[in-house]
């Protein structure tokens, strides 16, 4: 490779790699360390970011776009062919040449490709495949390839790319099909589900198939990513969508985006605080709670109650928009109500359920056990607890479990006796 050659590809790099940026898809590191002169490994550019393997080994991965020069001008994103950037574009050959050197280094484990729409889908899907397919073919790369599906792109081409990746994701962009068009004119739901229900299908016929011959096809599954509050959709509208991804099209992840203007576009809300990332933070503890707690959306939130708390986590909210299911009484309750319980977590409930069988649980078990007791013990019975007591009364509890104030304030339940009977 010549010098001009290579620093070229170092400004399609910087270029690229600053663009994939709000993908958030897998996390950066944060960190803006640069090597010394005569040193080795550059943190901060070079767009590698890290992300976490099935087994919670934490990987580093080289995210980047093949191409910002987009053809489509969605309103909130940086690409947009309206936009004045500068533009790069890598050819296959150089972004496998990345990847190759990059790893040979040691410097990431794989590669997270993204695009913008180039000509059409296909034409920029058929790229990213034939960085994928040679990466695997030619050059025999063992290391975790996350792709990202074109929406509009042909089924033959998803199909490959489904042969060829770990991981393939496909955007939905913002919670409705109205807000997508709008903001994306040349986009829409229907687009984004085709190739989401295209991977949903291929991999349950591949994994009806018994044979040892058959190639893994995604064997890390889809995910996909959503801006919020750059449209007006209620949380509890985000969630139902959620949920339809994790339950019909089986997304192992959906991420969710605090907006953040970009552009300056009539089409896009005018923040006048910060970006929503608290907004953002309680709908990752509210997918959380149906990942793994076992909640419905429709339980976390309704009709009546369409957003999310930005005060309390969501469990503590159900728990106190519930007090008729409080408090529970460790000894004797179901594992599903033991878990829904603020406070306790899958392990601890676990603990908890295997635990009583042995002895009474007090308060030094469940310490141990991981309980966060500041929070469960407004919502845990025990018989000591006073009568006057043993009903959780919401209007009370809830100051008491919002953050402190500064000049400090009275626990009504502190000097309750919690300790469970021996
Ligand atoms: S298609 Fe993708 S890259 Fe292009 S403007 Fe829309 S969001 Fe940006």
């Amino acid at each position: 490779m010549n010098k001009k050659a290579k620093m070229d590809i170092r400004e399609k790099l910087r270029i690229l790699s600053a663009a994939a940026k709000y993908d958030v898809s897998c996390s950066s590191s944060g960190s803006s360390r640069c090597a010394p002169p005569g040193g080795l490994g550059d943190a901060c550019s070079a767009g590698i970011c890290h992300t976490w393997a099935a087994d919670g080994r934490c990987v580093s991965l080289l995210k980047v776009l093949l191409s910002n020069a987009c053809k489509y001008d969605c309103a909130y994103c940086v690409n947009r062919r309206s936009n004045d950037v500068p533009r790069a574009t890598f050819t296959p050959k150089e972004l496998i040449q990345l990847t190759i050197e990059f790893y040979r280094r040691n410097y990431i484990e794989g590669l997270f490709l993204s695009s913008a729409v180039i000509k059409d889908p296909d034409y920029t899907m058929e790229l990213l495949v034939k960085i994928a397919r040679e990466l695997r073919t030619v050059h025999r790369f063992g290391g975790y390839i996350h792709l990202k599906a074109i929406p509009g792109a042909s089924a033959r081409l998803l199909y490959e790319a489904g042969l060829y990746a770990d991981r393939s994701s496909v955007n939905i962009e913002v919670p409705s099909d109205r807000s997508l068009q709008y903001l994306a004119p040349e986009k829409n739901f229907a687009s984004v589900y085709a190739p989401m229900n295209f991977f949903a299908e291929r991999k349950l016929e591949y994994k009806a198939s018994v044979s040892r011959y058959t190639p893994s096809f995604l064997p890390a599954g889809q995910s996909t990513q959503m801006i919020v509050g750059a449209s007006g959709e209620s949380d509890y509208q985000i969630l139902s969508l959620s949920s339809g991804f994790y339950n019909q099209q089986k997304l192992k992840r959906v991420y969710y985006s605090g907006y953040v203007p970009i552009n300056a576009d009539k089409r896009l809300p005018v923040l006048t605080t910060k970006p929503p990332l608290v907004r953002e933070h309680r709908l990752y503890q509210a997918d959380w709670l149906m990942r793994f707690y076992k909640f419905r959306y429709d339980e976390i939130l309704d009709e009546a109650h369409p957003n999310l708390d930005l005060e309390l986590d969501p469990k503590i909210g159900w728990a106190l928009r519930h007090p008729e299911l409080f408090p529970v009484d460790i000894q004797h309750a179901d594992y599903e109500m033991i878990l829904r319980i603020p406070g306790i977590g899958v392990k601890s409930a676990q603990l908890i359920v295997s635990g009583r069988r042995f002895t009474k649980l007090r308060l030094e078990h469940l310490k141990k056990m991981g309980v966060v007791l500041k929070r469960a013990k407004y919502f845990i019975y025990h018989p000591d607890t006073p009568a006057s007591l043993r009903r959780l009364y919401p209007e009370m509890v809830r100051p008491l479990l919002l953050p402190r104030p500064k000049s400090g304030q009275l626990d009504l339940f502190a000097n309750a006796p919690l300790a469970l009977p021996a």
